[in-house]
């Protein structure tokens, strides 16, 4: 049933598209042969809190889409819980992943000797972007759908693995479980697509 995560997968687009954009500009505004990393480092920090300002707005309104009876301060709440937490899954706060992914991009475009190495530079760092965005869209989902479980009194739940999901083989065997909603285990690995549904 990958439409639970329909209302991600609708607004990642947008982000994945404006991702592009700014990276696009970064590629045409600095070059190595005159590189000014003052510049470099004070542009990067700009860009980076826009994309982040961004996609935070992009994941309360997927918060608001998953679980309806959440208002905006509802959602950003879910939003803020995932964003700030230790997140076992990647093993980082998104934050602070944040402000690593735009430190070393400014290493290697500094250290880049030519114009094909630093347009590479570029390019993985918004590749790295893009997929730590749609993780966190993804977790903020769950967050979601867990709160409107939570809310409604829901105790107990049961792991769903979607069967046509390639990514998920590791999840085969949490697939059918129950577990008290306070004891749900972490997803397994990245781009996990699984999902608890409540046991009556
Ligand atoms: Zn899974």
């Amino acid at each position: 049933m990958p439409t639970r995560y329909k209302a991600a997968d609708k607004r990642t687009g947008v982000a994945v598209r404006r991702a592009s954009a700014e990276f696009q500009n970064l590629r045409l505004r600095f070059r190595p042969d005159h590189l000014n990393v003052v510049l470099l480092k004070k542009y990067t920090k700009a860009m980076y809190a826009r994309l982040e300002k961004a996609d935070r707005e992009m994941m309360i309104a997927i918060a608001m889409a998953t679980y309806d009876d959440l208002d905006r301060e509802g959602a950003a709440e879910v939003v803020d819980g995932v964003l700030s937490a230790y997140d076992p899954v990647t093993g980082y706060v998104y934050h602070r992943e944040v402000i690593r992914k735009r430190d070393r991009l400014v290493e290697s475009m500094a250290a880049a000797q030519d114009r094909a190495a630093m347009q590479e530079a570029i390019s993985r760092a918004q590749r790295l972007w893009v997929a730590q965005m749609k993780q966190f869209a993804d977790e903020v989902v769950d967050a979601a759908m867990i709160k409107s479980y939570r809310d409604a009194g829901i105790g107990r739940v049961r792991w769903v693995t979607v069967p046509d999901a390639k990514r998920c083989t590791r999840c085969a065997e949490l697939d059918g479980e129950e577990f008290s909603i306070d004891d749900i285990p972490s997803k397994p690995h990245r781009h996990c697509r699984c999902y608890v549904v409540p046991v009556e």
